[in-house]
């Protein structure tokens, strides 16, 4: 393991260096490293499962699902349209500037920087490597130290596809982080919480580094008067209930018409008893129910459930642990205090508290009262209804009747608004955020209309600069 500075700074300047090279290469080129990248990891699809097991208990088929997947689907989607983006793209040319033209050309940005977190550690470590690649730069990744297991895995793969001046992986917390944030990347792609995204921002600002933030917060579902509940209760159950709620992207809260209130919490205890079991022995045995990362995260959601329930808060479904196991029952809270803590902070867990509105305006002012999500989700049979939703509120994404699923689009950006991040990935988004997209201007033809306009400003001159303002 690297611990000093001085080596962090031999690994950045050998990445540095060799950025010029990679710049160079082409889109088959960049193609085949893709491409061994998503061969490998085919190949090590049991290890990956392994590693992602004793890290967090995650269940093999969601590791298959949302590590493996998302990340072979991001290969998939750039190989055959990388030639594309690569290739300089003619815009058009203004009245001024008759006699030349205008392109753009996606250059790398140089050598770039990703830190990861823990709760998807492949997919969230390889998805940003694959459009780092892509772009043609050469990348420190840092991932999470709480998946060790996983850390390890991905360093080894790295140090088996890639030359050392080209991708490396350095393992550590977060003072490791703290000393690569030193460094001038052209680049630095982080994927994490608001508040060390704050903290990056700041270091990346020492060195005018570029930045995307992959940041979390409260995505809220409204489920309105008109919607399919029992449809509604399974979806929402799903993205919830996943990798066990530490999904940035997981229904935080839901918000749901007073009419439907009831329904609803039947309807998701209905689906938390088939998909993980109906009582705790099952739920605790079940194969398709993972587990806290940590201690402290657990102990941070069981405060934030006692102090819930002590605030007057009933428990709908769950609240049952097991210490011993990080293991905390799918739950379903109602009847939460206004300023209950779980209202205010991202829960990043498998509690889901329930609000009811009497008013779309009412469920709107909660929403808009609060940073911009991640992610929006609207259940609704009403087109109109989902669109005055859209209309009255922001968010970094949004499904209508279903959750979690735009992330796997790669025709879509994926990110963030303000405090839930800032810039895009994924597809194209993604290969741009490790771009410059550099404006290119060619004078075709010697006389430029400009050259009318030069000084010493005589009468012509400014006869030629009115028009133009005028005018054109
Ligand atoms: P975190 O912010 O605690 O850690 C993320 C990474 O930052 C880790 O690699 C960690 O070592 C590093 N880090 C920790 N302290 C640091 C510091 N002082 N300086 C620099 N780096 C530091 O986040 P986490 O707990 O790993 O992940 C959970 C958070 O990530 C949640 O808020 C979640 O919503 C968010 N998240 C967002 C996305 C997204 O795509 N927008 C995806 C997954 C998770």
């Amino acid at each position: 393991m690297v611990t000093t500075q001085n080596t962090y700074a031999d690994i950045f300047n050998a990445l540095r260096q060799h950025a010029p090279a990679l710049a160079q290469t082409t889109a088959a080129e960049r193609i085949a490293k893709l491409k061994r990248l998503h061969n490998l990891l085919m190949s090590r699809r049991t290890d990956l499962q392994k590693a992602v097991y004793q890290d967090m208990q995650k269940p093999a088929e969601e590791c298959d699902l949302t590590e493996l997947f998302p990340v072979l689907a991001s290969i998939r989607f750039a190989t055959p349209r990388l030639a594309g983006w690569l290739k300089p793209k003619s815009v058009a040319t203004p009245l001024p500037m008759l006699g030349t033209t205008s392109h753009i050309l996606y250059e790398p940005k140089g050598t770039a920087l990703i830190i990861s977190p823990w709760n998807y550690p492949f997919n969230l470590s390889f998805d940003p490597l694959v459009s780092a690649i892509a772009a043609g730069n050469s990348v420190l990744l840092k991932p999470s130290e709480l998946t060790p297991h996983c850390a390890e895995l991905m360093q080894n793969i790295v140090n088996e596809l890639f030359a050392p001046n080209e991708v490396q992986l350095i393992q550590g917390d977060a003072a490791v982080a703290t000393e690569l944030l030193k460094l001038p990347f052209n680049h630095i792609f982080f994927t994490g919480s608001p508040h060390i995204g704050k903290i990056v921002m700041r270091a990346a600002a020492e060195n005018l580094s570029s930045i995307t933030l992959e940041l979390g917060g409260k995505s809220p579902a409204i489920v309105d008067e008109t919607a399919q509940i029992n449809d509604a209760a399974q979806k929402i159950a799903w993205g919830k209930y996943s990798n066990n709620g530490q999904t940035c992207i997981a229904p935080d809260y839901v918000l749901v018409h007073h009419s439907q209130e009831q329904a609803l919490v039947d309807a998701l205890k209905k689906h938390i008893a088939h998909f993980y079991g109906s009582n705790d022995a099952e739920q605790i045995s079940s194969k398709s129910y993972g587990r806290i990362v940590n201690q402290h995260h657990f102990n941070r959601l069981l405060l934030l459930l006692q102090n819930a329930v002590n605030g007057g808060a009933t428990i709908s479904t769950g609240g049952t642990y097991n210490e011993d196991e990080n293991f905390i029952s799918p739950t379903v809270l109602q009847n939460l205090a206004p300023n209950d803590e779980l209202l205010q902070q991202e829960i990043f867990g498998p509690i889901l508290p329930i609000i009811a509105y009497k008013t779309i305006d009412e469920a709107l002012s909660i929403i808009n009262a609060q940073n911009k999500p991640l992610s929006l989700y609207i259940f609704t049979e009403k087109t109109q209804n989902a669109d005055f939703i859209i209309e009255n509120t922001t968010a970094g994404g949004t499904c209508v009747n279903n959750t979690l699923i735009h992330f796997f689009n790669h025709n879509l950006p994926f990110g963030g608004v303000n405090n839930s991040g800032i810039g895009k990935t994924h597809g194209f988004f993604g290969f741009e955020a490790f771009s410059n997209a550099r404006g290119i201007v060619r004078q075709k033809i010697p006389l430029a209309a400009t050259q009318l306009m030069y000084p010493p400003y005589s009468k012509r001159e400014k006869t030629i600069i009115d028009l133009s303002i005028k005018y054109l």
